[in-house]
């Protein structure tokens, strides 16, 4: 059943999406060839904690970390670890945390200092879909609807969508109903409602869609150990239009990146 927010829920939820959002922020200046992932866990989790919010991962499912931190041919849920990473890689960072009751959880993948051409335009194009997704995520569409125009975008660029693991409903739970798929069909699945919130996040592998999964029991990896990158928004369902409740705005404001991606979602709720 999908959960429908009220107006101050959303905008407690919205605290929640920022805690995450400035805590990606202060990551984005710490990610750097020699640093480890298991430093940035401790930064992140001392940031939520400073930030009075709670690691939304930690120990959910018995993940035993704050951030899931996926280098290159990782998709998602790495564990961080003491390897140093190197010039050269792209690295997924997960994020959640609790504040007033209400999850947040947002992802973005960062070049670590210069990046290949290629990886450059798998980055921007997994970014790209991310926005070509939450357009569809209005009044009157469907599940399907984002899943397909995420899907669409994608492949056009001959990249993989993961099929494995969707975006979900967000709320005073990680995972609330809807699961939302990066493929799929127009028209198809749970029809959209005023005030539900969901975390939009595609998941692109530069060559196939298929993975395996490491023996830690939560890494997932690229089939053929190619790159793979992901991108996550929160978004709430208001007056009929996709709300943004995070934000990439501190990662660019670190990073000296000029970007007016976010404009088109946000409205003036005053
Ligand atoms: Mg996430
Ligand atoms: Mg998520």
């Amino acid at each position: 059943m999908i959960i429908q927010k009220t107006r101050e829920e959303i905008e407690l939820m919205r605290e929640s999406a920022l805690v995450v959002s400035k805590t990606l922020g202060m990551l984005a200046s710490e990610i750097k060839p020699g640093v480890t992932t298991l430093y940035l866990d401790k930064l992140a989790e001392e940031f939520i904690r400073e930030q009075g919010a709670i690691p939304g991962f930690l120990g959910l499912y018995d993940f035993p970390n704050t951030l899931c931190v996926s280098p290159n041919a990782q998709v998602v849920h790495g564990i961080p670890n003491n390897t140093p990473l190197q010039e050269g890689d792209i690295i997924s960072v997960d994020c959640g945390a609790i504040k007033n009751d209400f999850y947040g959880d947002h992802a973005y993948s960062f070049p670590v200092g210069e990046v290949s051409i290629e990886v450059k335009k798998l980055l921007q194009v997994t970014k790209e879909s991310l926005y070509v997704g939450i357009r569809e995520f209005k009044l009157g569409n469907r599940v399907g609807d984002v899943g397909h125009a995420i899907q669409q975008f994608t492949e056009a660029h001959g990249y993989g969508v993961v099929r494995e693991l969707v975006g979900h409903g967000l709320g005073k739970k990680m995972h609330e109903d809807p699961e939302m798929p990066n493929y799929g069909r127009r028209g198809r699945g749970k029809k959209f409602i005023e005030g539900m919130v969901v975390a939009i996040e595609p998941m692109t592998n530069m060559g196939t869609k298929d993975i395996k999964h490491l023996r830690d029991g939560w890494t997932i990896l690229t089939r053929d150990g190619k790159p793979s990158a992901h991108f996550e928004h929160d978004v709430a369902l208001v007056n009929g239009k996709p709300e943004l409740l995070s934000t990439f705005k501190y990662i660019y404001e670190a990073l000296g990146i000029e970007s007016d991606e976010e404009a088109e979602f946000r409205q003036d709720l005053s």
